[in-house]
């Protein structure tokens, strides 16, 4: 058969479409509505790290290809992160790895350690590139579903534990938890801890959100009994430090761990983001007033826009971690969070994206609807007035 008989896009990722940040950020253009769908925050971070970026740029560090696991002084702040915040030693040299983002670390992940046919438990709901690079690497996704809790999600530790099969390679983790807010427990990273210990599996974590944590502590998985050997840890500059079109993020493991995904990063990008390098190795050495500082920012912001949301007639699932809020839009009598969102901008001149984009299981996530609330304050107070008009209409 001809190139062009059959379908262009092959199987792998046929069932993955543009995603819904597109449409939904093209419809917020159209309309003019604001913009809470996609997460990234409206204001730039501190303006010593851009001045760091531009320095680089300036003195030509980082203007040509940069070493291939990170330029040693990012290696040395990102290590240094790990002592200070979690007490937690790596070797800057074997056990750090730069990369494209978490996006591109998550990749490398999979592409390195699954097989075809592996089979890979991630949460449900879950950050969209997840299932693209599960198909990608030819692994088979196996969700498990946050279920709904009063005013939070919970992972079901019974549930995750029946989904382990003897084809499990590795659990793909995210907390803080990315659309819902849960932070998952020590006594719950303890259970998954045991675990992974017992069945022998991999773990990747994605921690993006460490730093955005209100009222409770983030822990890295990697700090439990057992898990050092066998845990992928996985962060970014994008959301602690809000510049989030550097595309730096890091990969912390023990040595044969982030040798394997560098063995898959080297060929996906090869290095990228050189002068970034530098400034974000500047962002993480600032004060702790710097990451207090943004958290309570954004607890700030999570209060303001869940109260409004509250108020506006929305069941609110208030999130201990990310800058996401999820809703359920159920008690103002909606069902389907895809109709939903579509006729959101037109109603009321707000943009949210539906949950069940996040579901393999679409009916689970069907009622749910999440708002972004890294955006400033004035913006949300305008937004929470248009949303209040909602249960007026
Ligand atoms: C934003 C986000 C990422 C991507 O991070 P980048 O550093 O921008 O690539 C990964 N995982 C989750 C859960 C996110 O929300």
């Amino acid at each position: 058969m001809g190139a062009m008989g059959r379908p262009l896009l092959n199987r792998r990722l046929a069932a993955f479409g543009t995603t819904i940040f597109a449409e939904m950020s093209a419809l917020a253009v159209r309309t003019g509505a604001i913009n809470l769908g996609q997460g990234f925050p409206d204001t730039d971070g501190p303006e010593e790290v851009r001045e760091a970026a531009v320095r680089a740029l300036r003195d030509g560090r980082g203007n040509q290809y940069p070493p291939g696991p990170g330029v040693p002084e990012l290696r040395a702040a990102v290590t240094e992160h790990q002592r200070r915040w979690y007490g937690l030693g790596f070797d800057p040299d074997t056990e750090v790895l730069i990369t494209a983002g978490a996006t591109e670390a998550i990749a490398a992940s999979l592409l390195a350690l699954v097989e075809p046919g592996d089979e890979v438990i991630a949460l449900e709901p879950y950050y969209d590139s997840y299932a693209a690079c599960v198909a990608m690497a030819g692994g088979a996704r196996v969700p498990v579903t946050l279920r709904p809790d009063g005013d939070t999600f919970r992972l079901d530790l019974d549930e995750l534990r029946a989904a382990v099969t003897d084809r499990t390679r590795l659990i793909l983790l995210n907390t803080p938890h990315n659309p819902t807010g849960t932070v998952l427990t020590h006594d719950e990273l303890a259970a998954v801890a045991e675990l992974a210990v017992e069945r022998d599996l991999l773990v990747v974590t994605d921690e993006v959100y460490e730093h955005l944590v209100f009222g409770t502590e983030h822990t890295p998985l990697v700090s439990f009994p057992g898990m050092r050997e066998r845990t992928v840890t996985i962060s970014s500059s994008g959301k602690t430090f809000s510049f989030t079109g550097w595309k730096v993020g890091w990969v912390t493991g023990a040595p044969e761990l982030v040798t394997a995904v560098r063995s898959a990063k080297q060929y996906l990008t090869y290095v990228s983001a050189g002068p970034f390098q530098y400034a974000v190795a500047e962002a993480l050495a600032l004060p702790d007033a710097y990451f207090h500082g943004i958290r309570d920012d954004l607890r700030a912001k999570r209060d303001l826009l869940a109260d409004g949301l509250t108020d506006a007639g929305f069941h609110v699932f208030r999130p201990s971690g990310t800058y996401f809020i999820t809703t359920d839009i159920r008690p103002l009598g909606e069902t389907d969070g895809f109709a939903f969102c579509r006729s959101l901008p037109e109603r009321c001149g707000v943009v949210a994206v539906p949950n069940a984009v996040f579901y393999d299981h679409q009916d689970q996530g069907s009622p749910f609807v999440r708002f972004a609330f890294c955006k400033r304050e004035e913006v949300l107070a305008d937004a929470v007035a248009r949303l209040k008009t909602l249960a007026a209409g």
